[in-house]
């Protein structure tokens, strides 16, 4: 079976377009595995969430999904951040308000742990340190875990003999990894809104046969998104971010 594995799409319908057709290929995905943030920030949050919940869909949520439900205060988001959660909580109906706010913060499927931030915080930590990926990989009780939350593709190798007891990758686009004995954390890159200077959308497809992730990055129409942005009022920086990967 073929799973997407998508991070913050943030209402960027277009990025989660070209990511999902692309990884549909030929034949359809047996599920798709989202790891939050499917809203904030972009101009599309109902059409996204639709979009999504037409697979067989296993989601976690971000802390802009909570933002935008009003479960997470937005005191602690910079003043662009906060405008799009306002502006993103007009924009959902009751039926999506409440599909946001019963999902559930930590799921497990198989041998991996889907968690949007990390196991200790799971909404709102950065698993960017090899201090804080030891952390969660205490916590993990899978071989296999993914986050999202950075918008940065990383890949996290437990390792006793390292020196920080584990090792960190960026991987670029097309790395397949082997799922072997290793324990793992991978971050799938942000599909909507990149943030490593590459403006490319981001994701990861798991082949449950072949027992691989492979990471992608994909052209998407981003001034499309841009005037839809635009045209609903949201914050300069926060289109123009999309040009730039950042
Ligand atoms: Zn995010």
């Amino acid at each position: 079976m073929r799973i997407a594995i998508i991070a913050d799409a943030h209402s960027n319908l277009e990025a989660l377009e070209t990511v999902l057709r692309h990884a549909e290929g030929e034949d359809a995905l047996g599920q798709v595995w989202c790891l939050g943030d499917i809203v904030g920030y972009g101009p599309d949050p109902a059409a996204c969430m639709a979009r999504l919940r037409r697979f067989d869909l296993r989601c976690v949520p971000g802390n802009h999904d909570h933002a935008a439900i009003g479960l997470l205060p937005t005191d602690d988001f910079n003043r662009d951040a906060a405008a799009a959660a306002h502006w993103t909580a007009g924009q959902l109906s009751p039926e999506e308000r409440h599909y946001l706010e019963n999902l559930p913060h930590v799921v497990q499927e198989g041998d991996f742990t889907l968690v949007h931030g990390t196991l200790r915080w799971p909404i709102w930590e950065y698993l960017y340190s090899p201090d804080i990926a030891l952390a969660h990989l205490q916590r993990q009780q899978t071989p296999f875990g993914l986050v999202g939350h950075t918008h940065v593709p990383m890949l996290v190798v437990e390792d006793e003999k390292a020196k920080e007891g584990c090792q960190i990758y960026y991987p670029e686009d097309g790395t397949m990894v082997k799922l072997g004995d290793r324990r793992l954390i991978i971050n799938p890159g942000g599909v909507g809104q990149p943030r490593d200077g590459d403006r490319r959308a981001s994701y990861a497809v798991y082949d449950s046969d072949a027992r691989t992730i492979s990471l992608h990055r994909l052209e998407y129409d981003i001034a499309a998104t841009q005037k839809k942005m635009e045209a609903a009022g949201l914050p300069r920086w926060l289109i123009y971010r999309l040009s730039i990967g950042q």
